[in-house]
């Protein structure tokens, strides 16, 4: 589509052309300035684009189209999980008895939906193998920063406050580093070895008395298990820090290892990504923090318990970090993951784990003989090609991304994780069928081809989009919002 076909809005303005008829004024305009002050009466009509009802209705949903989403297209961003959606979660969101209630409501009036929300921190509890969850953060880099203030108490509450570091490994997700910082930790690296894995001589080497806690990243940003947890875990405990699980990507595990069973002392969660929560665009999420009974004490107050077969808030925790978001948490998306644990069932959310591992696996073994594969290992939910040998012919790893949108995917994650050069992580996720993932596979393996006989055509990419390459420093720098007639 050119911008021929799609005329800006304000170009189809025809005057007097309305699209929508506001009722009579029932109020003298005299009183109107009087209660609405001076200063913001409208002296100059806005100017607004005179339009009829149709083709406002066809600008918006010609927009609509132009983004890329789960409902329109194969999705494979690593370290994103970008799953479907299922319909029936919006189905139950939407029950009035969920969408109509009020966060100032008194509990007594919303016992069924403090109900599903206690009722989802128990499966959390269940799922992740920790003591207690809290709802209330945000989003996974909110639930990190949680996490880490509740390590900070602990540490503080000992009188041990020279524990002023953050081990991230480098291959955890960039939010971690972050979120260490943010928390008012160092964040200090340890490297991987040349499998991809915590390097655990580098590991000892960092370790020691101003160790707040590892956090650890699992499945790691290369999709690899990591396979030596006991190890770490001991190393940590034995210098007196604390173990931080980021359990964003949990349909790598799920049904099949707990973090609590790991020694982990706080994880959070992403339901958001692996429990069907719509995301992109910015949320809303929702990242769940999992704890031992250790650091109980230092949840997010107000802590939703029950009590004598009543749900209730429980504010009075004296060692609580305090709230860490207004009213409860986004509950709309605790609606949905809650919905989808009880669609899938125990078994059901295994298969989640198997089918997502298998997925990427069978994906990474039809593509590694065009594509380097930096660690040629059993992977998890997700896995990382360089695009190394593209590159000696002059197409680069974001020339094949770009490549990617002719085809009507949304292209991997590019550039990331750091360790790898020209790195393309793809996550098919479990939802997909075989016959996308092949056709997604062979875009893929015509694009090599046409790097080694036509380079051009793929550093040329996109050419069936509205707009081809951008300045995308400029675009995100600079954006242009609004029309402004020529
Ligand atoms: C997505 C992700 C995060 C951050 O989650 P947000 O909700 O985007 O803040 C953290 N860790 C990992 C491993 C992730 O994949």
């Amino acid at each position: 589509m050119t911008n021929q076909d799609f005329p800006l809005i304000f170009e189809l303005s025809q005057e007097s052309r309305t699209g929508f008829s506001l009722p009579e004024f029932d109020i003298p305009e005299s009183d109107v300035d009087d209660m609405i002050g001076d200063e913001f009466v409208r002296t100059k009509d806005a100017e607004l684009p005179e339009v009829s009802e149709l083709q406002i209705m066809r600008h918006y949903t010609a927009l609509s189209k132009r983004n890329h989403g789960v409902d329109s297209g194969f999705y494979p961003l690593g370290s994103c999980t970008m799953k479907y959606n299922p319909k029936m979660n919006e189905d139950v969101a939407r029950l009035t008895g969920f969408s109509h209630i009020h966060p100032y409501q008194a509990p007594e009036t919303i016992q069924g939906a403090l109900g599903l929300m206690y009722d989802l921190q128990e499966s959390l509890v269940n799922i992740t193998g920790m003591n207690t969850v809290t709802l209330q953060p945000a989003a996974g880099a909110h639930g990190e920063w949680t996490g880490l203030m509740m390590i900070r108490a602990f540490h503080e509450a000992n009188g041990d406050f020279d524990r002023t570091k953050v081990i991230v490994p480098d291959s955890a997700h960039g939010t971690n580093p972050a979120s260490a910082t943010v928390a008012g930790f160092e964040a200090v690296t340890v490297k991987s070895d040349e499998r991809g894995l915590v390097d655990l001589e580098d590991l000892k080497r960092v370790v020691d008395h101003q160790t707040a806690a590892l956090m650890l990243t699992n499945p790691n940003t290369l999709g690899l298990f990591e396979e030596n947890i006991l190890e770490m875990a001991a190393i940590i405990h034995e210098a007196g820090g604390k173990l931080y699980y980021d359990g964003a990507n949990l349909n790598a595990i799920l049904g099949y290892a707990r973090p609590g069973d790991m020694g982990f002392d706080v994880v959070h969660l992403n339901l958001h990504k692996t429990f069907t929560g719509p995301h992109g665009g910015g949320g809303p999420g929702s990242g769940p923090v999992g704890v031992t009974e250790e650091f109980a004490p230092y949840l997010p107050a107000p802590l939703l318990v029950k009590e004598k077969g009543q749900y209730v808030f429980d504010d009075d925790r004296p060692d609580s970090i305090g709230r860490v978001k207004p009213y409860y948490g986004n509950f709309g998306i605790n609606v949905r993951a809650y919905t989808y644990i009880r669609t899938m069932g125990p078994e059901g959310l295994k298969k989640v784990s198997e089918y997502a591992v298998l997925n990427a696996n069978y994906m990474m073994r039809r593509l590694q003989d065009e594509f380097d594969l930096p660690f040629d290992q059993h992977c998890k939910h997700e896995f990382v090609l360089s695009g190394k040998r593209q590159k000696k012919l002059g197409v680069r790893t974001l020339d094949i991304a770009k490549r990617l949108l002719d085809f009507g995917y949304h292209p991997p994650t590019i550039y990331f994780p750091i360790n790898v050069e020209e790195a393309l992580m793809v996550e098919p996720t479990e939802t997909e069928s075989k016959e996308t993932l092949d056709a997604f596979i062979d875009a893929m393996i015509q694009i090599s081809n046409e790097a080694k006989e036509d380079p051009e055509k793929v550093q040329d990419a996109p050419h069936t989009t509205i707009v081809s390459r951008m300045d995308e420093t400029l675009a995100a720098r600079k954006p242009v919002l609004s029309y402004t007639k020529e």
